[in-house]
């Protein structure tokens, strides 16, 4: 029995399908990059129209890959929230049309709770109780699993994402969107000379993110000149100084078993390392997804909606543009 996986929460239109166990048969993701680059972000309406051309080829790739047939398929999970509403409704009202014709139930997902189950995908390495970061294009999140379904929050960010940070401080040097995986390329051939803030260092478990991105925008204009490189690998160490210490103090207001790093930017070479010293200096074990599976994809939504069937659960497959990581 598989679940068939649909998302399209952003700018990403991806469907897949996933055993119970969290074996990927089939993964197929249509991205956008070249829709929304010249805006140097997401442009919803844009990316509402690509989903509309995309999604249903996408299904029909994923189905044919695995040479599946309506009739393996237990339920098809679609994500629900949090997300762009245009976008969202591509890939709901699709879900709702096949369900009905297939005669299949549809389960409505959080894209966060897909995230965090990303990183069992292929093979389970959860332990619980773990501590969750969760870091992407649109949330910075610690929070605390003392099993799949159950999650207290921790903290989150008063302004933006660490993902944002990312992509607005790639803008200003002249990176393509998203500028994750070039900033840490260009981070890597530069030096960390200048000391940007690390804001909230010591302040709790909460993030701030855009005074670090405001500082990186009047450096630049003070010193036109400096290298990109260092720049790009000045604001990373900012940024991983930051998260360390997080998680660092997460773990020691609530020992647990793991740590489990998850969302796009959990893709970061430096950042993967930096967690896997932490956590090995700490004796927690580290749970990262593998890198196919950090970024926005449809597996991550099939596995969290075996959950949801297994618990009897079946949020309705509607719109939630704000869809908080302790709700269905
Ligand atoms: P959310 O999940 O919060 O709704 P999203 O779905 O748009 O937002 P993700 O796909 O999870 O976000 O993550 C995208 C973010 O990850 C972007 O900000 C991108 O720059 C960042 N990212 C991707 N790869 C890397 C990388 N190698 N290093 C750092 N950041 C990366
Ligand atoms: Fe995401």
């Amino acid at each position: 029995r598989l679940i068939l996986g649909i998302e399209s929460s952003c700018d990403d239109t991806a469907a897949a399908l996933v055993t119970e166990s969290g074996e990927v048969l089939a993964s197929v993701i249509a991205a956008q990059e070249e829709v929304h680059n010249a805006f140097g972000g997401v442009y919803p309406e844009f990316a509402s129209r690509a989903h509309v051309v995309s999604v249903i080829p996408t299904i029909e790739k994923v189905m044919a890959d695995a040479g599946a047939t309506p009739a393996d398929l237990a339920a098809i999970g679609v994500t629900r929230g949090p997300g762009l509403i245009g976008s969202l409704l591509v890939g709901l009202n699709t879900a709702a049309g096949l369900g009905v014709g297939w005669n299949v139930p549809v389960i409505g997902v959080n894209h966060l709770r897909g995230h965090l189950r990303s990183a069992d995908l292929e093979q389970a390495r959860v332990k619980y109780p773990a501590i969750i970061l969760l870091v992407s294009g649109g949330h910075s999140i610690l929070a605390r699993m003392t099993g799949p379904g159950e999650i207290a929050m921790l903290g989150t960010t008063r302004d933006d994402s660490v993902g944002e940070a990312f992509d607005k401080v790639g803008r200003m040097l002249g990176l393509p969107f998203p500028a994750g995986p070039a900033m840490d390329r260009l981070a890597a051939q530069g030096q960390p000379l200048f000391k940007f803030p690390r804001p909230m260092i010591n302040e709790g478990l909460e993030f701030s993110f855009s005074g670090l991105k405001s500082s990186v925008a009047r450096h630049m204009e003070k010193h036109p000149d400096a290298r990109l490189e260092d720049v790009a690998a000045s604001f990373v160490a900012a940024c991983l100084d930051v998260l360390e210490a997080k998680c660092r103090l997460a773990l020691t207001e609530h020992p647990s078993t793991a740590l489990v790093v998850v969302g796009g930017v959990s893709a970061s070479p430096p950042l993967r390392a930096r967690m896997a010293a932490m956590c090995e200096g700490l004796g927690v074990e580290l749970c990262l997804p593998p890198l196919r599976w950090s970024t926005d994809n449809a597996a991550m939504i099939a596995l969290a909606a075996w959950d949801y069937l297994r618990a009897g659960l079946y949020p309705p497959a509607v719109p939630q543009v704000r869809l908080p990581i302790t709700q269905y």
